[in-house]
């Protein structure tokens, strides 16, 4: 890398940053033009080397490759920095879909951006906007929301601030936390139609479709396997947050839960295990919607 850099510093004219996708699980969704810029640039930016290599070898390339990640970024940003004001092109990719999206690439762009080098998306899969176009939910307006932060307090937060919002609301989450995530999704935004886009564009790929406590239950009653996209539906005005109205949600879910022969005690458990509110919420639910 220092060779190249130095013989191109003197040639003065930038190269090109290549924001490159990739497959987000089947290689056929990898695009002509995408092999061809990692095939042509000599050198790629990767989250980790390992699987983008096992890519390129798929496709016949043996491009250099250096490691960009999270955990190096601001180690690594400034000398590929470098390197592209040197001349040399660089690609970045991640290890799936488009870099930059809940993925390593958008600091990598901003700092290119900001000395003048042209960024260039080389487009291609995507994991949100794959589950929102076969959601059946409204594609409209949609707001990417992407992982949730982790503490419960920051996850209600953020719930909290988009849970007016009319928009399709895409969330990104792993396995074995779904079922807490569905759990506090349900329990800010209230029981709205959502669907989860399980292990897309792969052999298993599935949508469930329902309410998210009928979602919730099915993560709770499943083992989960492989990678989810949570699409969910915006707030209506005839749809009050549940902030605004967890009465009608939570008793909806107790007779659901009684109809299919659940103890009403056991229900009210039950219900308040998924909405994450209190026995005693719920209870006073059951009762308000019963007219007691
Ligand atoms: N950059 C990627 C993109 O453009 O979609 C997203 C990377 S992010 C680190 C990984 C998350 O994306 C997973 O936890 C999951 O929520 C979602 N995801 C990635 N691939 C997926 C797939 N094949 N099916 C469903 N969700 C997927």
């Amino acid at each position: 890398m220092a060779d190249d850099m130095e013989r191109a510093r003197e040639e003065k004219k930038p190269g090109t940053l290549f924001l490159c996708a990739t497959p987000i699980g089947n290689l056929g969704d990898m695009t002509y033009r995408a092999v061809r810029i990692l095939g042509e640039v000599p050198l790629i930016a990767a989250e980790d080397t390992r699987r983008t290599r096992q890519l390129l070898t798929h496709f016949g390339l043996s491009t250099r490759l250096v490691s960009y990640h999270e955990h190096n970024k601001d180690e690594k940003g400034p000398r590929l920095i470098e390197w592209l004001l040197s001349g040399n092109d660089l690609a970045c990719v991640s290890d799936a879909g488009l870099p930059g999206i809940a993925d390593p690439g958008s600091q990598l762009a901003a700092d290119a951006i900001a000395e003048g080098i042209c960024v260039v998306p080389i487009p291609g899969a995507n994991a949100a906007l794959s589950a929102l176009i076969a959601s059946g939910l409204d594609t409209t307006r949609f707001s990417f929301v992407g992982f949730l932060p982790r503490t419960k307090e920051k996850k209600r937060e953020c719930l909290a601030e988009i849970s007016g919002r009319k928009d399709t609301l895409i969330f990104y989450e792993a396995p074995h936390r779904l079922g807490e995530t569905m759990k506090a999704i349900l329990g800010a935004l209230g029981d709205r139609p959502a669907v989860l886009a399980r292990e897309l564009t792969k052999k298993f790929e599935e949508f469930r479709r329902g309410n998210l406590s009928e979602l919730l239950a099915w993560c709770e009653e499943n083992q989960l396997r492989g990678e989810f996209v949570i699409v969910v539906s915006g707030a209506e005005e005839s749809r009050k947050t549940s902030t605004e109205s967890p009465p009608e949600d939570a008793a909806a879910i107790v007779r659901r839960l009684t109809a299919d022969g659940m103890a009403k005690k056991e229900a009210i458990r039950e219900t308040a295990k998924r909405t994450g509110l209190s026995r005693r919420d719920v209870y006073q639910a059951v009762l308000e919607a019963e007219g007691k």
